[in-house]
């Protein structure tokens, strides 16, 4: 048998034994989407997060929402009521918005490779462009001449530092997101003389980090390093974007982020803020942390089979909905994501099964020897922790199976 994550918060059992998500059977959510394999995402979790945010973290701080976690139209919708911004990273990003009219609130666009249209979308949709490099920024003013506008800007700098404990570093060596810390305050001068609004500054040091000391140690670094560009450009930033890389358990063994303990030290470090900063805003970009314990992914098994003794549940979905659950999005070890039998929830564990995907391939991974209910062909497989980076970033159209359906509760 082998270990596996804990289930989040806010998931119980009904009367009948049937996991419930956002209040509702799950068996009936099934049936109203007329079939697996299905994401639920419910937005009663995600509230409790921006709550949580807003009571832990100092006054003042923006939320924004990092369009990528999750771009699902319904939830974008429901989003913009509730933070600040969005970020956004490509030119569908933005028109997914636009098409729940949730472009409505501030947006930033950050990511390499902008094509000179996005910028041009950018630059109409009134984003604030975070420029990658000295010739995008370039591109980014021929294109705002043109329009005869003056665009939004703000630098993104790729830090001499990263992130300790993070999941996913983005800071600290040769990279394509960014201009290199020793580079940004000429970038930020030419933006001012050029006659841009220049919005201030972006470090994003990297993603899925549990331990508080270590992300508010690298947002200090962050400031520091913010001060030292600002006062170096001679120009102080309205805005200063300290990135997110707010982790949430996915496995055994983890803990949830404490979220007070953050929010005091990161009131004490702001503090102490460096003088050019003293009339900065400070923005938090978040995806996976509000997002990714709110989605349940479901899938039906199909077939129950015995191999060398060992019992395969084999279900309707798999890593070309879920690729993260199957190990295979960049981690270097499979691990088993917090599984369980929807249709028997709560039930008493009475074996240890490999719960599979329905693709030629071995790597097609839900659970490896997971200990769980005994469960029979029609019976649903809950996967947890389905909220972020899940039928966005998974393949698909591999093998051409069927389409995962969504839905918000
Ligand atoms: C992906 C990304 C985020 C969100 O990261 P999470 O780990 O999901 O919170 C924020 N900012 C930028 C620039 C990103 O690329």
């Amino acid at each position: 048998m082998k270990a596996m994550g804990a289930i989040p918060g806010g998931f119980e059992a009904n009367a009948d034994g049937r996991l419930m998500i956002g209040g509702h059977d799950s068996r009936w959510l099934v049936e109203k989407a007329r079939g697996t394999p299905l994401f639920v995402y419910d937005n009663d979790l995600i509230g409790a997060k921006i709550a949580l945010f807003r009571a832990a973290l100092p006054d003042g701080i923006c939320l924004h929402y990092a369009v990528k976690a999750n771009p699902y139209p319904p939830l974008l919708e429901w989003l913009c009521r509730f933070v600040d911004g969005f970020d956004i990273a490509s030119e569908g990003e933005l028109a997914a918005l636009e098409s729940v009219g949730a472009a409505c609130i501030p947006l930033s666009f950050a990511g390499p490779g902008k094509t000179d249209r996005e910028l041009e979308r950018a630059i109409e949709a009134k984003a604030t462009v975070s420029v990658e490099s000295e010739s995008e920024a370039k591109r980014l003013l021929d294109i705002a001449g043109r329009l005869g506008t003056r665009p939004k800007v703000m630098v993104r700098v790729n830090p001499p530092f990263q992130l300790k404990g993070a999941g996913m570093k983005m800071g600290g060596g040769a990279s394509p997101f960014g201009i290199d810390h020793d580079q940004a305050a000429d970038v930020v001068r030419g933006l001012i003389e050029a006659g841009a609004d220049w919005r201030g500054l972006h470090i994003y040091p990297g993603s899925q980090c549990l331990d508080w000391a270590a992300i508010v140690e690298a947002q200090g670094a962050s400031v520091t390093l913010a001060g030292q560009i600002a006062d170096a450009a001679g120009a102080e930033p309205a805005e200063v974007n300290l990135g997110g890389g707010f982790g949430i358990p996915y496995f055994a063994g983890e803990a949830p982020l404490d979220m007070y303990s953050l929010g005091q030290a990161m009131g004490d470090m702001l503090a102490e803020c460096p003088v050019s900063l003293g009339a900065s805003r400070f923005t938090l970009e978040l995806g996976r942390w509000l997002v990714g314990e709110a989605g349940v992914y479901l899938t039906r098994v199909t077939d129950r089979k015995e191999s060398r003794g060992e019992t395969f549940l084999v279900t309707d979905g798999g890593l070309h909905h879920m690729l993260a659950a199957s190990g295979n999005f960049g981690q270097l070890l499979r691990r088993n994501y917090p599984l369980a039998v929807a249709s028997l929830y709560g039930a008493p564990v009475e074996e240890a099964v490999n719960v599979v995907g329905n693709l030629c391939t071995p790597l097609d991974i839900l659970g490896h020897q997971v200990a769980l209910p005994r469960a029979e062909p029609g019976d649903l497989i809950a996967v947890f922790c389905a909220g972020a980076y899940g039928l966005s970033a998974s393949p698909q159209a591999f093998l051409s199976q069927t389409r995962a359906r969504e839905v918000m509760v």
